[in-house]
């Protein structure tokens, strides 16, 4: 398969196109007009029935949760994020949309720009104050980093790697739910990797625990951003290899075996890496349950 995929998930710099540069806090010019990525709570703020980001030198007077950053350039000019405070008003002119991986009506532009934003004030809040000694950490030229002015640690964004894995047997694949999932939704084994282990030790481990079961073949397939709120996802399929279907009902509500001839009632949503893998094992399911 060519790498970076085609397909063009969303998450992803191939999502946004020539449109973005990437750019650091450092490089703002506060009195400079340019494109924002406001989020409220869950919702991407948009010029009203369009997809077309605020502009300005800042659209939105706040509250903000988490001051305005410069995460890029957008079509050569600043573009900066920020989240509102849950109940700040808009302005006249602009909206929140919902901008969940879930959402309809959002292009995957949008989606991944709310994405990045995200990914990116989550760091900003969680390195405000210095764990080790509750100084207030400054930015660090050239990239994302923080710095404390008090006893000098520096800081860099996490992003946290996790597998997500289709495991097959002949034509037919398991997929898990879980319990806060929407109705009838299904989707993978995934899980986050743990100390001193490889992305294929994490693969086995993970679907041991969640479903009882011993997987070989271990194959990387794709790889996706997961701005909820800052993970790796790197995309595996894995062949069944022995056990009993043992769900962990700990993590899980029910685990079962599909195919195209009996399929999930709901597939992931389609801007995941889940469904992404799917797609590649039985192509055309989506069509065929009714989940394009
Ligand atoms: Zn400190």
């Amino acid at each position: 398969m060519p790498q970076p995929d085609p397909t063009h998930l969303p998450f992803s710099l191939a999502a946004l196109g020539s449109d973005f540069a990437p750019a650091t806090p450092d490089q703002n010019r506060p009195e400079t007009p340019g494109c924002w990525i406001i989020l409220r709570e869950n919702a991407l703020v948009l010029c009203s029935g369009t997809n077309a980001l605020p502009d300005g030198v800042l659209p939105v007077p706040g509250p903000f949760a988490v001051p305005p950053v410069l995460v890029g350039l957008w079509q050569g000019r600043p573009l900066r994020a920020a989240r509102l405070e849950p109940e700040a008003a808009l302005p006249a002119g602009l909206a929140a949309v919902s901008a969940s991986y879930r959402s309809q009506g959002l292009d995957d532009r949008c989606i991944t720009l709310a994405g990045l934003a995200r990914q990116v004030l989550h760091w900003r809040d969680r390195s405000r104050i210095c764990p080790a000694c509750g100084g207030s950490p400054g930015e660090i030229g050239g990239s994302f980093g923080a710095r404390c002015p008090s006893c000098a640690r520096e800081y860099y964004p996490r992003i946290h790697p996790a597998v997500i894995v289709l495991i097959t047997r002949g034509d037919e694949f398991l997929l898990v739910r879980k319990a806060d999932w929407p109705a009838g939704q299904y989707g993978l084994v995934a899980g986050f990797v743990e100390f001193c282990e490889t992305l294929e030790e994490c693969v086995v481990r993970e679907v041991l625990e969640e479903t009882g079961l011993a997987v070989s073949d271990v194959r990387y397939l794709a790889s996706q951003s997961w701005p909820f709120p800052s993970q790796l996802m790197a995309g595996f399929t894995a062949a069944y290899a022995g056990g009993e279907l043992v769900p962990d009902a700990t993590e899980l509500e029910a685990a079962a075996w599909f195919s195209a001839r009996r399929p999930p009632p709901i597939l992931p949503p389609r801007a995941s890496i889940a469904r992404y893998i799917i797609d590649r094992f039985a192509p055309g399911l989506g069509n065929a349950t009714g989940n394009p």
